[in-house]
């Protein structure tokens, strides 16, 4: 069958009278017909089978045509829901997309007040600063004399826990960018500086602080008002140490019958003393022989408000000669080794796994665990590379590197998390040092130095340093 395909152009500004504006999520929209009925142009809403595609605003060359790069006529050709809008043939980033509303298109004031310079929007002037206790004010005043017939609107955004960005609803002058300038030379303790975003179309500004700030915006009759109070520095001083296994599971069991819960048990509380001895509080998940389920270790991390994760684990492998120290954190297995591992350790809790949210061979379950851990995979990886590099600095062992599996245990666990394994039950030599008191202090030792170097670092960037 012949599909039919109409199109049609539309006159938008001949037609209709001008809509008013919208407030949409505190950002106010204009109508691009009324804007371009402001400027003398044509507005044209192309459509293809009744649904528009393109909304094409034509206006007439400036008066002063010689302070332009493009001469003769401006072309704008906007794209519903689109960040982009084609400027005599130029493509433009937009900080908010352009809607389309009752088969109007509406710009957002910022994008408008930026795009079209002849529109009477409100400018900025001044800023001033201020002071109450830490908080530091900051007060963006319009242009006194210029009627405002356009709310000041504003858009902010966190680029991260240091940058912040204000996206404003009118144009900022010269004098306005020159104060802004100094402000950035000047700055207080609080603020690195501030200076207009330039990558994109549109008055925004981005603020760059020395540590996370909370804000508080306040519009006022001629501008708006900032408030920036810095957040109290994090500590990171709460760890979580999970000794693999216990009580019916005895996890890896060596040739000579050492069993992994038993030896995982001693290495985690040396670990724990280490870690008191230089001021951590420090919680298990289990500290004697007991099975514990996975629900009770993810509920453990979240009642104590640890803010580390490290289980300890003993490795076993067909390879009698395979020996030394891995550190994991969660991902998907990249290797057929770092699959077995994860099927052996997640082997005991299979049955738990009919939880929907942890569903084993559900990708999508796995998906949004990934997601929700995935806010700490970076700091999971450098926790267990300082772990790794700890290890190998203070113990002889062979060292098998940084890896990433799929551990049901480091699911569901919202902080840095990682597994250390800490040597193979399955090599008849590896099994008889980890019986040695000596060597489980030393391995201790060596996971506490580790992760007591990853919770200074970690603890800086939680405060916004790098
Ligand atoms: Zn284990």
């Amino acid at each position: 069958m012949k599909k039919t395909f109409f199109l049609s152009l539309l006159l938008l500004n001949s037609i209709f009278p001008a809509a008013p504006t919208k407030i949409l999520n505190g950002i106010e929209y204009l109508p691009l017909a009324g804007i371009t009925a402001q400027l003398n142009g044509r507005c044209w809403r192309i459509a293809v089978n009744g649904n528009a595609t393109r909304f094409v605003t034509i206006l007439p060359p400036p008066a002063d045509s010689s302070s332009r790069l493009n001469q003769g006529s401006l072309e704008y050709t906007f794209i519903p829901d689109s960040n982009f809008v084609i400027h005599n043939s130029r493509k433009l980033k937009l900080p908010l997309p352009a809607i389309v509303d009752s088969g109007e298109l509406y710009l957002p004031a910022v994008v408008a007040a930026a795009l079209f310079p002849e529109l009477d929007v409100p400018v900025l002037s001044t800023i001033e600063t201020d002071r109450r206790g830490d908080t530091l004010i900051l007060r963006l005043l319009l242009n006194p004399l210029q009627p405002r017939n356009s709310p000041l609107i504003f858009f902010s955004q966190k680029n991260s826990t240091l940058e912040y960005r204000l996206i404003l609803g009118c144009r900022m002058d010269s004098v306005f960018i020159q104060q802004l300038r100094l402000l950035s030379l000047t700055s207080s303790s609080l603020l690195n500086g501030i200076k207009p975003d330039s990558g994109t179309v549109g008055t925004s500004l981005i603020f760059t602080f020395r540590q996370p700030v909370s804000e508080k915006i306040a519009p006022l009759a001629n501008g708006l008002e900032l408030h920036l109070t810095p957040l109290p520095k994090r500590r990171v001083n709460r760890i979580l140490l999970d000794p693999g296994h216990g009580g019916k599971d005895p996890g890896a069991v060596g040739r000579i019958g050492t069993q992994e819960k038993e030896i995982v048990l001693d290495i985690a509380h040396r670990v724990g003393e280490q870690l008191k001895n230089q001021g951590f509080e420090v919680y298990f998940t289990r500290d004697c022989d007991q099975y514990v389920s996975l629900a009770e270790r993810a509920e453990k991390a979240v009642k104590t408000g640890s803010q580390i994760f490290v289980s300890i684990h003993a490795n076993w492998s067909e390879n009698r000669s395979a020996s030394g120290l891995e550190t994991y954190f969660l991902s998907e297995a990249k290797t057929d080794w770092e699959r077995a591992v994860a099927t052996r350790e997640n082997e005991v809790f299979e049955r738990e796994i009919a939880n929907p949210f942890i569903s084993k061979n559900d990708p999508v379950s796995l998906i949004l665990a990934d997601l929700a851990q995935h806010e700490f995979l970076y700091e999971s990886s450098i926790l267990a590379l300082r772990i790794q590099e700890a290890g190998l600095n203070l113990v002889r062992t062979q060292d098998r590197g940084v890896r990433q599996a799929n551990f049901y245990v480091l699911r569901n666990i919202f902080m840095p998390a990682v597994l250390v394994e800490c040597g193979f039950l399955s090599n008849r030599r590896e099994e008889q040092t980890l019986r040695k008191p000596e060597y489980r202090a030393k391995l201790a030792r060596a996971i506490a130095a580790g992760i007591v170097s990853f919770a200074r670092e970690y603890e800086l960037r939680l405060n916004g340093n790098h």
